[in-house]
C-alpha cells in the first residue's frame, strides 16, 4: 500500500520504517526544516537502536521518503497522523500540533477523487477522533466522513529503546474504527502479525491506550510507594517484588523501584485522564495519586543524600539523564527534578549520559557534562545513579565513593539504595 505519515518523530519514523520494512511505499511528512534536512542526509534526528540502517536501507530501495508538502499524500491511500500530543499546563492535553495535522489532511482530500483513510495514531483522550479530529476533516475537505473518506484510531504501544522491535511484534493491535471499510483497510496492513487484533469503536481504542499507560504508571508508582515502605522497614523492596512477581495475576514488569517514571507518555496521559475525569465532574482519586506519588519519589534520593552529606558546596556527580535506558528522551525525566533540586541547594552538579547529554545542556547550562561515567565520577563527594544504562553498573569505577542508587544497578561498598 501506498502509506503516509504526518510527524517524523518517535512514533511516525518507527511507524514509517517498519511500514517499508513490511514492503510498503512510505512518505513522511514533516514541518521541521531541520529534521527534514537530517532524514535526507540519513541521520535520525533522535537516538533509537537500529532505525539508522532502516533508514538508509528503504531510503536507497525507493521505499521511504521525507517530504515537507502535506499534497503529497494524494499519491497515498492511507495517511497516520503521528504528531505530538503535550500536555497543557492544567493538565489537559494540547491537540495544537493534531489539529493542524488534520486541517492540512482535510485539505488534501478536498482535492483526492478516491477513497483515503486518516488514521490517528497520535494517543488522545476518549473521544478526541470523533468529537474533535472528524469535524476538521469534514470541515476542511468538504468532504463526509464514513461515506467520502475512513477515519480510523490505531494506538502505538512501542517503549522507546526497543521502539522496531515492539512495532514489528506487538502484544495485540488495537484498531478503532468510523465503519467497517477504514477498520478493514488498516487491518489489511496488520495482515501478517501474529497477535490478537482488537477491532473497537473510535473511543474505545483511545481508552485501551491511555488506560494501558495508567495501570503501567500505577504499577510504577505503587511499588514505589512500597519500596518507600520498605526502605523505613529494612527490607528489600526487589526481593518482594520478584516474590510478587511470579504471581501469574500481577506479573513481574513495572514492579522496579527507583526514582519514578518520566518520558513523554505515561506522565501527560494520566495528566490528560485526570483532567478529563474532572471536566466531566468526577474524582480519579487513584489516579491523582498516581501522579503525586512520582512527584514526591526523585526527590528521595536527594533526602537520602541529605541524610549522608551537606549538599551545599559539594560535588555531586549525577550518572543517567535520559527518561530510562537506550534512548536520548530527556522529556519528563527524573532527572531534571534531581538536578534542579541539586542546583538549588547549591551543589556544584557533574553529568554523564550515554545519549542524552546535548539535550539536557540546552536546558541545564551550568552542569559540567563528561564523557564517561568514570570521569563524571572522579573527584565527586558522591554519586546518583538515575538512569539504569548498563554500563554504570560496574562496581569499580565508584572506588570507594557514596553511591546513592536511584534503580538498582550496582552494589558497591559505600552504598545505599532509593529503596532498599
Ligand atoms: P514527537 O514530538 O517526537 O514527533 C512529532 C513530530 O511531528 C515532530 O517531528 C513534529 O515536528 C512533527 N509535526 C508536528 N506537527 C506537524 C505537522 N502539522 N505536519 C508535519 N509534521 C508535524 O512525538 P512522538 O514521541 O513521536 O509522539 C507522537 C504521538 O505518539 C504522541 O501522541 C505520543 O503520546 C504518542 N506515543 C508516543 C510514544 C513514544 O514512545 N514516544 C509511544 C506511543 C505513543
Amino acid at each position: 500500500m501506498r502509506i503516509s505519515i504526518i510527524g517524523a518523530g518517535y512514533v511516525g519514523l518507527v511507524t514509517g520504517l517498519c511500514f517499508s520494512e513490511m514492503g510498503h511505499e512510505v512518505l513522511c511528512i514533516e514541518n521541521d526544516p531541520e529534521k527534514i534536512d537530517s532524514l535526507r542526509k540519513g541521520r535520525i534526528p533522535i537516538f533509537e537502536p537500529g532505525i539508522e540502517g532502516l533508514l538508509s536501507e528503504h531510503v536507497r530501495k525507493g521505499r521511504f521518503r521525507v517530504e515537507e508538502d502535506p499534497r503529497e499524500i494524494l499519491q497515498t491511500e492511507i495517511t497516520f497522523l503521528c504528531v505530538g500530543t503535550p500536555s497543557r499546563k492544567n493538565g489537559e492535553m494540547d491537540l495544537r500540533f493534531l489539529e493542524s495535522a488534520a486541517v492540512d489532511v482535510g485539505g488534501v482530500l478536498r482535492e483526492k477523487e478516491g477513497y483515503h483513510v486518516v488514521v490517528v495514531k497520535s494517543t488522545v483522550i476518549p473521544t478526541t477522533t470523533e468529537t474533535t479530529i472528524v469535524p476538521i476533516l469534514e470541515k476542511s475537505s468538504g468532504k463526509k466522513a464514513g461515506r467520502d473518506f475512513g477515519v480510523a484510531m490505531n494506538p502505538e504501544f512501542l517503549k522507546e529503546g526497543s521502539a522496531l522491535r515492539d512495532f514489528m511484534n506487538p502484544d495485540r493491535v488495537v484498531i478503532g474504527a468510523l465503519d467497517e471499510r477504514s477498520g478493514n483497510c488498516v487491518r489489511s496492513l496488520y495482515r501478517d502479525f501474529r497477535c490478537p487484533i482488537v477491532e473497537v469503536s473510535l473511543s474505545t481504542a483511545e481508552m485501551i491506550k491511555v488506560a494501558s499507560n495508567a495501570f503501567l504508571a500505577t504499577k510504577i508508582s505503587f511499588i514505589n510507594e512500597i519500596g518507600n515502605i520498605c526502605k523505613s522497614m529494612g527490607i528489600d523492596v526487589r526481593k518482594v517484588a520478584e516474590g510478587m512477581g511470579y504471581d501469574e495475576r500481577i506479573g513481574p514488569q513495572f514492579l522496579r523501584a527507583g526514582c519514578g517514571f518520566g518520558g513523554s507518555c505515561f506522565p501527560k496521559d494520566v495528566s490528560g485522564l485526570i483532567a478529563e475525569a474532572e471536566r466531566r465532574g468526577l474524582d480519579p482519586v487513584l489516579l491523582r495519586s498516581v501522579l503525586k506519588v512520582n512527584e514526591v519519589q526523585p526527590l528521595k534520593i536527594i533526602e537520602l543524600l541529605e541524610n549522608r552529606i551537606k549538599i551545599d558546596g559539594k560535588r555531586i556527580g549525577v550518572l543517567g539523564l535520559s527518561f530510562k535506558p537506550d534512548t536520548d528522551d530527556i522529556r519528563e525525566a527524573r532527572s531534571r527534578i534531581i538536578v534542579g533540586e541539586l542546583l538549588r541547594k547549591g551543589a556544584i552538579v557533574r553529568a554523564h549520559d550515554p545519549k542524552a547529554i546535548d539535550n539536557f545542556r540546552k536546558e541545564f547550562p551550568d552542569v559540567e557534562y563528561l564523557r564517561s561515567a568514570k570521569e563524571c565520577v572522579e573527584g565527586c563527594d558522591a554519586i546518583l545513579i538515575v538512569t539504569e544504562w548498563p554500563e554504570y553498573a560496574d562496581p569499580s569505577i565508584y572506588e570507594e565513593r557514596l553511591v546513592i542508587d536511584g534503580r538498582g544497578v550496582v552494589k558497591t561498598n559505600n552504598y545505599e539504595g532509593i529503596c532498599w
